[in-house]
């Protein structure tokens, strides 16, 4: 990648380090969201627990005290039962029971009153302070009950509106029997509505909420805080009645009520008295935003940590990905370096003018062939050449014609067919030198012969050289010998191959020759 190209976004999530971040970010992002769902739901279940076990707290409580009421109420009336004399009611004892049974009333707030029928259902008693004249009560519910069923048991009937005080009550009754054992008239009290509806008003609840007795066929007693139109309905085709009672008499559950269709949290309990179910129900959507509104610093609190965990988690991505890019710059910058090293380095050992390995790489290449040449024993040679007479020929046609001359003499000698393991240089001014590894002199010499030979067929013109023929020519001197020490093998080397050119230039220059390691 070059130095300044854009860097993509995406480019950080295909380094290590940023993958690695990221996925660290996931995880702990993941991990957060897990935990804070699993702890809200944990605080909401918890609450729909409470919320159970409260109404049937409360179901079971209301039972209780309204059986207490049914029972003040059976006792009160088996005290009149007592009062009435063998041979059934009759209007003889009047006076008598009307006195009782209005000291009877007054000693129970609940009672609204307390009644003795003969056994055509004429009032014979009562608590209330006068008679409705020609009123028979034998179309009520209770007096055809008692009068068909021979038990003498307490009877609870639905919800009628008195014909007395035009108040809503709940009638209890019981079954008077004469001496022989036949139906001889009934005893009734009847309970205030009001009696439960002010009970009832005590417990704090929300509107949505239920508190309702109902009798155990399912009709609606009193039902908080639901109009008086819902007294008296039947609510048997309710869960509560079709599956709930049925396994137990008291319970929880949730399910859509019955009398306005609204989801509730039930809580219910049956009386082991009387036949009365009192079932507690919690509007299950306002527990639900009561609850939200109740766990809102929760919920803020996670959103916050969540933001958070966000923000550190961009803020250490761009760090990242600063890091990335300033790395793959600093790649980018050392690669363009090594290479803009190399070319120096390679131009460093190369000859400016002729393109030939500059004098500096052949000491080293010399240096390296000589120690090889200690190692496997076998000659390195060496080739001195020198223009001949390139003074003059920088005297006569300048140092321009005198630069291309060298290069075109290079030229010439890059040309001849050499070695892969053979080098030719640049030596110095209009010298030029070839190191043969592994050549013996007279390989050499046939080099330097060819190399003359070169030279003379590249037919550069030269006015003004010592020689016949008026072309630039070149001299050699060749030299060999085994390397054994390389720093002075070097010099020696050198030495005898310029002892060699020497001779060259004095035997009439334009030739090869040379020496054996006798002189030196
Ligand atoms: P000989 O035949 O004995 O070698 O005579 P010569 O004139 O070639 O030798 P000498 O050493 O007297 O002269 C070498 C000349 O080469 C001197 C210098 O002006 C010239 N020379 C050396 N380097 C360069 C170069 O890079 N460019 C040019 N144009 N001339 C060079
Ligand atoms: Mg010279
Ligand atoms: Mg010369």
């Amino acid at each position: 990648m070059k130095i300044g190209e854009k860097l993509s976004g995406a480019f950080v999530l295909h380094s290590s380090l940023g993958k690695t971040m990221a996925i660290f970010m996931l995880l702990l992002l993941t991990a957060v969201l897990v935990i804070s769902a699993w702890t809200l739901d944990n605080s909401w279940q918890r609450k729909l627990e409470d919320t159970e076990s409260n109404a049937v707290n409360l179901s079971v409580s209301q039972a209780r005290q309204a059986e207490d009421t049914f029972l003040q109420t059976e006792i009160t009336l088996r005290a009149i039962e007592r009062e009435i004399p063998e041979g059934g009611p009759t209007s003889e004892n009047k006076a008598r029971l009307d006195k009782v049974l209005a000291e009877m009333k007054n000693s129970l707030p609940q009672l609204n009153g307390l009644f003795v029928y003969d056994a055509q259902g004429n009032w014979i008693a009562t608590s209330a302070t006068h008679i409705p004249v020609g009123i028979n009560n034998s179309d009520r519910e209770y007096f055809t009950y008692h009068r068909q069923n021979r038990h003498t048991g307490t009877h609870i009937g639905h919800v009628i509106r008195s014909r007395t005080t035009g108040e809503l009550v709940i009638p209890m009754s019981i079954r008077l029997n004469d001496a022989a054992g036949a139906f001889a008239g009934v005893a009734l009290a009847t309970v205030r509505v009001d009696s439960f509806r002010r009970f009832y008003s005590y417990f704090e609840m929300g509107d949505g909420d239920l508190l309702a007795l109902l009798l155990d066929d399912g009709t609606a007693l009193y039902v908080r805080p639901l109009p008086d139109t819902f007294i008296n309905r039947s609510l048997s085709s309710s869960p509560l009645f079709t599956t709930q009672l049925v396994q137990a008499d008291r319970g929880k559950g949730t399910w859509n009520s019955a009398l306005d269709n609204k989801e509730r949290i039930f809580g219910y309990a049956r009386s082991g008295q009387y036949p009365l179910i009192v079932a507690a129900g919690i509007d299950k959507s306002a527990l639900w935003s009561q609850w939200l509104r109740d766990s809102m610093p929760d919920l803020v609190l996670n959103a916050t940590l969540l933001m958070i965990i966000l923000m550190i988690g961009t803020v250490v991505l761009r760090q990242v990905r600063t890091n990335v890019e300033n790395q793959v710059e600093l790649t980018a910058l050392r690669d363009e370096l090594t290479t803009i090293n190399q070319s120096l380095q390679a131009l460093a050992m190369l000859d400016g003018l002729t393109g030939l390995p500059n004098r500096r790489q052949f000491d080293v290449f010399l240096l390296q062939s000589l120690k090889r040449s200690a190692a496997s024993g076998r000659p390195v040679a060496l080739i001195m050449m020198d223009i001949d007479f390139f003074k003059r020929y920088n005297d006569t046609y300048g140092h321009v014609a005198g630069d291309n001359c060298l290069r075109r003499v290079g030229e010439a000698l890059k040309n001849m067919p050499l070695r892969q393991t053979d080098l030719i240089a640049r030596y110095g001014g209009e010298e030029f030198a070839i190191v043969l590894p592994d050549a013996s002199l007279d390989a050499a010499l046939r080099i330097a012969q060819s190399a003359v030979e070169a030279v003379r067929e590249t037919a550069i013109p030269h006015e003004s050289t010592s020689l016949e023929e008026r072309i630039v020519t070149l001299s050699a001197g060749c030299f060999a010998l085994t390397g054994h020490h390389v720093t002075l093998d070097a010099q020696h080397i050198k030495e005898g191959a310029d002892l060699a050119l020497y001779q060259a230039k004095h035997q009439g220059r334009n030739r090869a020759t040379t020496i054996d390691a006798g002189p030196l």
